[in-house]
């Protein structure tokens, strides 16, 4: 495993990111930033600034504000964190 992919596993396994990425899905009404479907599922994507380069700025990876409501098509065109789907 990577530096990269460890830091990544670390935000996504913490429960923190739960709440996070609730808020995120909630604030924005459940669909998709980019491309405005409402047919999920959606992940809760660091963008437009990836994960790794928001921890590279000392900013909190579990602010709702850094992240977007991106769905899987979306999230998977992107540095999108796609394990926090599963
Ligand atoms: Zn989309």
């Amino acid at each position: 495993m990577s530096p990269d992919q460890k830091l990544r596993r670390d935000v996504y396994d913490d429960p923190r990111w739960k709440v996070t990425r609730l808020n995120v899905l909630t604030r924005d009404g459940f669909q998709c930033v980019l491309c405005d479907t409402t047919g999920g599922p959606f992940v809760a994507d660091h963008s437009p600034v990836p994960l790794i380069a928001l921890l590279r700025l000392g900013r909190d990876p579990f602010d709702p504000a850094a992240c977007r409501t991106l769905c899987l098509p979306c999230s998977g065109s992107s540095d999108g964190p796609r394990a926090s789907s599963a």
